[in-house]
């Protein structure tokens, strides 16, 4: 198969976690008969330094050109200060709205061997296996009007919730049908107690329910969601939710396994060109130092491998190597723990790649015993 990949490698540790999963992807290529061709693109605040924009038109293009997108992390405190359509964050809202990635799913899972990383008991983290699907491209991040008010001679400001029925449809349709293929649960969440985009939001999940009569569903609402997320994680399969909810929930969920440099992410599109990134930030505090954990990026070329190119058996290689490499022992220096083998970043990715390449070597001499 040959597919060009877009890279943004963004800013902070994105350059250097990037850059392991490209390898890792080159190391699949080669197992598996496959070319990848990377361009690359400038996002965030090397873009805006660059070329004064935190999205070039160019990186967009190129974006388009290709069959998915590899982006690393944007942001660091060099551009904290610059006015507000100048942030590297811009970027990323801009490339969201632009490429109309609607979806973000956040798929948190239970690595045995880092139970000890995560700040809850075994016994309430163990089997956590959950996806979080959350509205990307429409609520309050996006809503008119945003600005600053005078009101009755008073400094105010306002931002706006707005949602589309249509808008709702398509994540929710898409959460169900993500349910329907993993343990047939659909948990909503929403304050439909409070708000009117709520009210709106759960008429239209009944409706879509109707469609898909195998799949459970139940209404949360969203401050008992982040209770549940931490007192009992297990009982989510699937959550759906719009924008805001789900930028809080999600970030509470990644905790729950211990590392943000564990978790990848996906950001779907109506036209089929996805975006793959892992949920990290670009980590200033560690970047250029070689000790970045790049598995979460790694694992978001895994879903890049599934989700855009339908190469089921080559993600589970990536994920197979990252669990193999956990199970041996080896961990950056932010998930390790007493006895384990602290590994750079680009050791770790060596590891990981050896672990694809191993396993092909293992299965030849298996199919030449059959
Ligand atoms: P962060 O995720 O960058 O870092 C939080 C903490 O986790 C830091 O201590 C960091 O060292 C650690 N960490 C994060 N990823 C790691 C990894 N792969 N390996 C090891 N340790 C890791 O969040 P932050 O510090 O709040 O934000 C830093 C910058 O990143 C800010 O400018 C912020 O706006 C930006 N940011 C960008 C994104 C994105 O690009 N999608 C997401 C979140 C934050």
């Amino acid at each position: 198969m040959d597919k060009v990949i877009t890279v943004l490698p963004g800013d902070g540790i994105g350059k250097e976690v990037t850059k392991g999963a490209i390898e890792v992807l080159e190391a699949i290529a080669e197992r598996y008969g496959h070319s990848f061709q990377f361009e690359y693109g400038l996002i965030g605040g090397t873009a805006i330094d660059e070329t004064g924009s935190p999205l070039p038109d160019e990186t967009l293009e190129k974006c388009r050109k290709s069959d998915a997108i590899l982006l690393g992390s944007v942001g660091g405190p060099k551009w904290d200060k610059n006015p507000s359509h100048l942030r590297p964050e811009v970027g990323l809202l801009k490339i969201r709205k632009e490429l109309n990635l609607y979806a973000n799913l956040r798929p948190i899972t239970f690595f045995k061997s880092l139970a000890e990383a995560s700040p809850l008991k075994p016994e309430n983290i163990e089997g956590v296996d959950l996806l979080i699907v959350r509205e990307l491209t429409g609520g309050l991040y996006f809503g008119k009007p945003s600005e600053r008010q005078t009101r009755d001679g008073k400094e105010a400001a306002v931002d706006t919730l707005f949602y589309t029925r249509e808008e709702m449809t398509k994540i929710i349709r898409l959460a169900f049908e993500l349910a329907n293929n993993r343990r047939k649960k659909v948990s909503s969440v929403d304050k439909a107690n409070v708000l009117e985009t709520s009210k709106l939001w759960r008429e239209v999940v009944e409706e879509v329910a109707q469609d898909f009569p195998e799949v459970e569903v139940e209404h949360v609402l969203v401050d008992n969601a982040a209770m549940q997320l931490i007192t009992n994680p297990r009982r989510f399969d699937v959550v759906v939710t719009e924008n805001m909810f789900g930028d809080i929930l999600s970030d509470e969920a990644s905790v729950l396994t211990g590392s943000l440099g564990m978790l990848p992410s996906a950001s779907l599109s109506y036209t089929g060109l996805n975006l793959y990134e892992p949920i990290h930030g670009s980590a200033p505090d560690i970047a250029g130092q070689n000790i970045a954990n790049p598995l979460a990026t790694i694992l978001s070329a895994a879903s890049m491998l599934r989700l855009s190119f339908g190469l089921e058996e080559e993600a589970q290689a990536i994920e197979h190597a990252v669990n193999n490499v956990l199970d041996l022992g080896y961990r950056t220096k932010d998930i390790s723990a007493t006895g384990s083998k602290v590994l750079t970043t680009d050791e770790m990715v060596a590891e990981v790649k050896a672990s694809i390449l191993d396993r092909e070597a293992i299965s030849n001499i298996m199919s030449a015993y059959k």
